[in-house]
């Protein structure tokens, strides 16, 4: 036996038991004749002793191992007198009457222990170093936990888990594919799925009713903290159901999960139409741990020779609550925020409400003291509260002050990681129209099926048809989105149609799901879930990565198997592919 218990389960019911132990070395230390060893392992911590005075030989050998050594020891259970009360075996130590060797290990490049010196490259250069770490293997805990709940549910809903392949064909729409090359195919590719979208709505012409399946997807876009090249999706699809069967069944989920796994018990979660996330929050994905809601106040500010809010499309405030206060400095500091490139503010207007219940601002030049009266009444300001404005075309000006009024919220602990807040985001436009190509794209997929009502849009105004759609957001995180699906052939050859496909390249690109639905298509629809996303909201990360065993960094690179790489020319000519060797 190898070992009779882990290194996180004896307690001090354990006395006297005579114990073995395998583990890694976290630290190794000297003490008059004693020496005091930490041994690891998944579960925990228990120290060892060595004692000169009991076994000189035992002690002599136990001096030269190393940190990160791997070593099994026999020994007994006892009381500790000096108890460590930050780990859960503090109260005992074991009296080592045995050790073995099981190997030896070189200096780790950096210490493993929660606070660590090893720096972002070095431990991902690492990783498996880096996953003997606590809080890394917490997060991977946690992830399957997670997955755990979501199958034990999905399974009590009646759901197949049913796998779907890896090589499929390219598709224009969405993210850029990651391609394969086909070697008994010279010159054909296969593509990597973006996610089992047509799969899953296959399965349900095939009468599968319940599908899900925990999945890896692929796409070549440019990375955030949010984007991994690879990531996971919780991926559903269900037959004979209208939205509201699916908001129903999701929400369920994510209580489970919250429910099981963090002991949290959420109540019902509100709805907002994507017009007023828009209108209210300046996105589609609105952190809602906090008010701070945008109130336009254009019609308040117009015919004071104001040019810039006159010409301007949109004008809106944001009220910080007790932020009247602000220093010079501290303006000057939001104003710079706004003017960075990545948000592209021409300027930042604000309005101090002092508590004396006097205004004082950036346009007093404009505005009287009764004008900006008008403005605080429309904020619901009170004294000490101050007011911050930004002006221009309507859609852009939101998205800045979407970002003002998140820096708000982080600045004033407004965030609490702890807290969280889930909505439902519904009534997506179906359509989005993009200036420079001058055409329209789907806002969800090619798939989503138009609110019934709107239909008769399509033909006359596109723009306005609202998609059977939704978005589940949690503290400002889109964590799932899905639709509602197109069953009908026709509508969907109609779809593609105002998506500037051909007839010829929609019958080439999604010919089998067109034909498919011509046998019987059942209206379905259904959702998918970001589990890395999911999983950094339940641990409050920062990054998706820490949550991911094997994640690549910000280049798409996996920097400890260093992937990508070139390949032989050899293995290029068996692919057909004339690519000049890369120099390296
Ligand atoms: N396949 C969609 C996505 O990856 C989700 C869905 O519509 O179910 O966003």
């Amino acid at each position: 036996m190898y070992r009779t218990n882990t290194c996180g389960e004896l307690r001090i019911e354990n006395l006297n038991q005579e114990v073995i132990l395998a583990g890694w070395v976290q630290k190794a230390r000297k003490m008059g004749g004693m020496i005091f060893v930490d041994l690891r392992d998944r579960y925990g911590i228990t120290q060892l002793v060595f004692n000169q005075e009991v076994n000189g030989e035992l002690c002599e050998r136990a001096s030269k191992i190393g940190r990160e050594w791997v070593i099994q020891v026999k020994g007994k259970v006892m009381e500790r007198s000096n108890k460590n009360p930050n780990i859960s075996t503090g109260d005992i130590e074991i009296i080592a009457c045995e050790l073995n060797i099981l190997n030896v290990s070189e200096t780790p490049p950096f210490t493993i222990e929660e606070d660590t010196d090893g720096g972002d490259d070095l431990r991902m250069k690492y990783r498996y170093l880096d996953l003997r770490r606590n809080n890394v293997r917490s997060n991977l805990e946690l992830r399957h936990r997670m997955a755990f709940e979501t199958r034990s549910y999905l399974n009590g809903q009646q759901f197949l888990e049913v796998e779907t392949p890896v090589l499929i064909g390219s598709t224009p729409e969405g993210a850029r594919d990651f391609v394969v090359p086909s070697r008994m195919n010279p010159g054909e590719f296969y593509a990597l799925p973006q996610s089992p979208q047509t799969f899953k709505q296959l399965l349900m012409v095939s009468g599968i009713d319940r599908y899900f399946q925990i999945v890896k997807c692929f796409r070549d876009e440019d990375l955030r903290a949010d984007r991994q090249p690879e990531f996971t999706q919780i991926d559903c699809e269900m037959s004979f159901v209208q939205q509201e069967d699916i908001l129903n069944m999701f929400e369920g989920l994510t209580k489970h999960l919250f429910k099981t796994v963090k002991g949290i018990d959420l109540s019902d979660f509100p709805r907002m139409s994507y017009d007023d996330a828009m209108k209210l929050y300046g996105s589609d994905k609105p952190d809602t741990r906090f008010d701070m809601k945008f109130v336009e106040i254009q019609d308040l500010t117009k015919g004071k020779d104001f040019v810039v809010f006159d010409s301007a499309e949109y004008v809106a405030a944001i009220r910080a609550e007790g932020c009247a206060s602000y220093t010079r400095k501290q303006l000057d500091e939001l104003t710079d925020f706004v003017k960075r490139p990545q948000i592209g503010a021409k300027g930042l207007v604000y309005v101090r409400y002092e508590t004396d219940g006097t205004f004082k601002s950036s346009v007093d030049k404009f505005y009287s003291q009764d004008d900006l009266k008008t403005w605080a009444q429309r904020c619901n300001a009170k004294p000490g509260d101050l007011l911050l404005i930004l002006c221009g075309t309507t859609e852009k000006t939101q998205k800045q002050l979407c970002e003002l009024r998140l820096e708000m919220g982080s600045r004033l602990g407004l965030r609490d990681k702890s807290q969280f807040n889930c909505l439902w985001v519904v009534d997506f436009p179906l359509l989005e129209f993009d200036e420079e190509l001058g055409r329209y794209f789907a806002k969800h997929h090619p798939f989503t099926s138009p609110k019934p009502e709107d239909i008769p849009l399509l033909d006359s105004n596109p723009g306005a048809v609202r998609a059977n759609a939704y978005d589940m957001v949690i503290n400002g995180v889109e964590i799932g989105g899905g639709s509602i699906r197109i069953y009908n052939s026709e509508l969907q050859k109609k779809m593609f149609g105002i998506l500037g496909f051909t007839e010829e390249k929609a019958q080439t690109q999604f010919g089998f799901l067109m034909n498919a639905f011509k046998f019987g298509a059942p209206p379905h629809g259904g959702i998918a879930f970001g589990l890395d996303r999911f999983v950094s909201i339940f641990a409050g990360l920062d990054s998706i990565r820490d949550c991911i065993a094997f994640p690549k960094n910000n280049s798409g690179r996996d920097v400890m198997i260093d992937a990508p790489a070139v390949l032989e020319q050899e293995q290029l000519d068996e692919l057909n592919l004339q690519v000049a060797l890369k120099q390296k």
